[in-house]
């Protein structure tokens, strides 16, 4: 930014001086044209005609005389061979008298007609040679457009191109056109142009400058505090993606880049509110799967595992006792008469008695062993590294525990007892298996009068 701020003002520059040196040769031009087409005019006018006057003087000498007459800068030298001399005269053509002849004149050499001060040898100091250009020229034509001077490619006599017609300016003597002249070439300064010229140049040099100076300081200041505002934004850019997502950026700036930082700035809350909306709506969905699988692996009455979830983990158990040869025991009770409990007391009263019994095997186990409704007023119980006649014994409490709760107290009437099977036979196969086995046993603890605990070992403990 700053190297194109600078090339901008060097350009406005050059621009500048191009411009100015253009304007400069411009007024220079019309100056030693007015001057020329008074000179010419003050020759014609003096002598009646170009030949005439030819004949008494040339032009160079007649210019240079009246100038000094009237305290004017002389003209400078003719630029071309012959410029400065008369030639022989073929005839009345206006132009005769340009082609006699002439010598050139010592003092006439090196002086150039433009009007702008000579600069020859001898006369005035030349202007540093980096500064000098070809002598400015004027092409002179009779009024039937031939040439009046020998300046180069014209000779006198020599038809106007058609190149000159379009540029030719007349010459007037009393209102009357007596010739005809057509600036040519560049202009070569006089000592007061020069200085003009080096004082402009100067003044636009020191312009220049200031103008470069001030883009550099400008361009730093505003430079400084655009990267100091852009690297904050980036810095905070990186840390919202690394997972900072509260950021706040400090720019007082009205300009773009405070803009964009007050939309980084929103954009940073925004995000922190969606990030933490999503946070709790992603809590509050994980809170309700993890509700949803225990809905899934719970009975809704009793509170239990259900039959599914006892299935999966009873099988588990049961692979890592064939694995390890470890004991594993399961059991199967189904409570007594429990129809009846629901003819004789409701059917609310059987769910009481259900999530009573429930209750008891929960609170009378390991957390190591798992309890599941497995049906109507059916439970199980696997035993994991229990032997059968440590589970017999624990399902015996169980059982006494269930027969001796006070159910008086939900009815006077109320007896509530249960009978099971149990299976310890790791190499049945399937827990499913052990289960049958166990459900044979249970049917057996019925047949034999109920509230009992059958195993494999002995029929009734
Ligand atoms: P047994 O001693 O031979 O097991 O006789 P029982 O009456 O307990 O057995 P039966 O299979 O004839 O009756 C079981 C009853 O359990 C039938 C059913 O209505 C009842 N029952 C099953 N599930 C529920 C339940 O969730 N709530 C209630 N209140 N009763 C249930
Ligand atoms: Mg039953
Ligand atoms: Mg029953």
């Amino acid at each position: 930014m700053l190297l194109t701020s600078l090339a901008s003002t060097v350009m406005v520059g050059a621009v500048a001086y191009s411009r100015l040196m253009r304007k400069f040769d411009d007024l220079v031009l019309q100056d030693a044209s007015r001057s020329f087409r008074l000179d010419v005019s003050a020759y014609i006018r003096t002598y009646g005609s170009w030949e005439q006057a030819q004949a008494q003087e040339n032009f160079g000498s007649f210019s240079r005389r009246r100038r000094e007459m009237l305290n004017m800068p002389p003209p400078g030298p003719i630029s071309g061979p012959e410029a400065d001399r008369p030639h022989p005269k073929p005839g009345n053509s206006p132009t005769a008298t340009m082609d006699v002849p002439v010598p050139p004149r010592p003092d006439m050499q090196n002086q150039d007609m433009h009007g702008q001060g000579m600069h020859g040898p001898g006369m005035q100091p030349q202007p540093p040679s980096h500064l000098r250009r070809p002598p400015f020229r004027f092409y002179l034509f009779d009024t039937q457009g031939r040439a009046l001077m020998n300046i180069p490619p014209y000779h006198p006599g020599q038809p106007m191109r058609a190149e000159e017609r379009e540029k030719v300016l007349p010459v007037e003597v009393d209102g009357r056109t007596v010739a005809y002249f057509s600036p040519q070439g560049q202009i070569n300064y006089s000592d007061m142009d020069f200085g003009y010229l080096s004082a402009m140049r100067e003044a636009l040099t020191y312009g220049v400058a200031a103008a470069a100076l001030l883009t550099l300081v400008l361009g730093w200041v505003f430079g400084n505090r655009l990267s100091g505002a852009l690297r904050r934004l980036t810095s905070a850019v990186e840390a919202v993606s690394d997972g900072e997502l509260k950021q706040h950026v400090v720019v007082k700036s009205r300009d773009e880049v405070g803009v964009l930082a007050a939309a980084f700035n929103r954009m940073s809350d925004e995000i922190v509110r969606s990030h933490t909306d999503l946070r709790e709506s992603h809590d509050q969905i994980r809170r309700q799967a993890e509700q949803l699988k225990e809905l899934s692996i719970r009975d809704a009455l009793t509170k239990l595992h259900n039959r599914r979830y006892f299935d999966e983990q009873a099988r588990q158990l049961l692979e890592m006792a064939v694995r390890y040869d470890h004991p594993f025991s399961v059991m199967i009770g189904d409570i007594d008469f429990f129809k009846k409990i629901n003819d004789k007391f409701s059917h609310a009263m059987g769910d009481a008695v259900l999530k009573q019994v429930a209750e008891i095997l929960r609170g009378s186990i390991r957390a190591s062993d798992i309890v599941a409704r497995y049906g109507g007023e059916e439970f199980v119980i696997a035993f994991p590294e229990t032997p059968l006649q440590q589970a017999a014994a624990v399902c015996e409490a169980l059982r006494v525990k269930i027969e001796e709760y006070p159910w008086h107290e939900l009815n006077p009437d109320l007896k509530v007892t249960m009978s099971m099977g149990l299976n310890a036979d790791i190499h049945l196969g399937s827990v499913d298996a052990m289960l049958t086995s166990a459900d044979g046993l249970l049917y057996y603890a019925k047949n034999a009068g109920r509230n009992r605990v059958c195993t494999k070992l002995e029929a009734t403990v």
